[in-house]
């Protein structure tokens, strides 16, 4: 690493020792390297596909069928996917910092619950969990359907069931979106792997920064947020991460 970048991250691991809270909001760029393809780069998902086809509740009632082989698709790559070091650096910061660290996530791939973060709030839901349209129940689901099994009916109430996600042009659960807000006021607030390109998530750094916390952005490219952000890292993730954990340390 490039000295530049890396007394960014000296600076930032210095804030987190000082720091009695520290929240994370994670994106796409995270999951990049467990080979989880994102959503806006070059050779991001909808540069192939057409989300109003597929993630709109519009598309969803007009064919269940079609936008459930899509999730299956998705899930299958999900479910090979392990968590990389970028993942297992978050993890270890919660365990030091225990009920003090909230990690949000815009990502619906389970890699950081997978890595053994645990205090995490999923702000866009959950790939491996179901929601019925009739009696509302949420639960865990993994499995990877049949063509002929879709689309899956609620194991409850025989409902039709719909992915755990929030599609385009959905209001995020208020009360997630209540304590994300929360969380942003903890000491350090810091952006990892997201373009700042969907809102509400976005507004969290801006609301971190207002209320005077240390933000760090580590991206590979600069962003929305970088305005936001007293420091700014612009490398792998999987590298700086984890170097990170190490400086806590030195
Ligand atoms: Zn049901």
């Amino acid at each position: 690493m490039e000295q530049k970048m890396f007394e960014r991250l000296k600076r930032v691991a210095d804030e987190i020792k000082k720091a009695k809270s520290v929240a994370v909001l994670t994106g796409a760029g995270i999951s990049k390297a467990s080979g989880i393809p994102t959503f806006r780069d070059k050779d991001g998902l909808w540069k192939k596909f057409s989300f109003s086809q597929f993630a709109t509740y519009q598309a969803f009632r007009k064919n269940p069928k079609e936008v459930w082989l899509w999730y299956n698709y998705r899930k299958k790559i999900i479910k090979q996917a392990k968590p990389n070091p970028a993942h297992e650096a978050l993890a270890e910061l919660e365990q030091r910092f225990k009920e003090n660290f909230t990690l949000i996530t815009q990502n619906i791939d389970n890699l950081h619950y997978l890595s053994g973060n645990r205090n995490i709030i999923e702000l866009h839901g959950n790939i491996f969990k179901v929601k019925c349209t009739i009696c509302d129940r949420v639960y865990v689901d993994d499995k990877i359907y049949s063509e002929e099994e879709l689309p899956p009916k609620c194991k409850h109430c025989g409902g039709l069931l719909r992915p755990f996600v929030v599609w385009f042009g959905e209001n995020l659960d208020r009360d997630l979106l209540d304590e994300a807000i929360k969380s942003a006021t903890s000491d350090v607030f810091l952006c990892i792997g997201t373009s700042g390109a969907v809102q509400p998530a976005a507004s969290l750094p801006k609301i971190a920064h207002d209320m005077g916390r240390f933000v760090a952005e580590f991206n590979i490219d600069y962003s929305g947020i970088s305005i936001y952000a007293d420091e700014v890292v612009i490398t792998e993730v999987t590298e700086s991460l984890p170097q990170l954990i190490k400086l806590l340390d030195s």
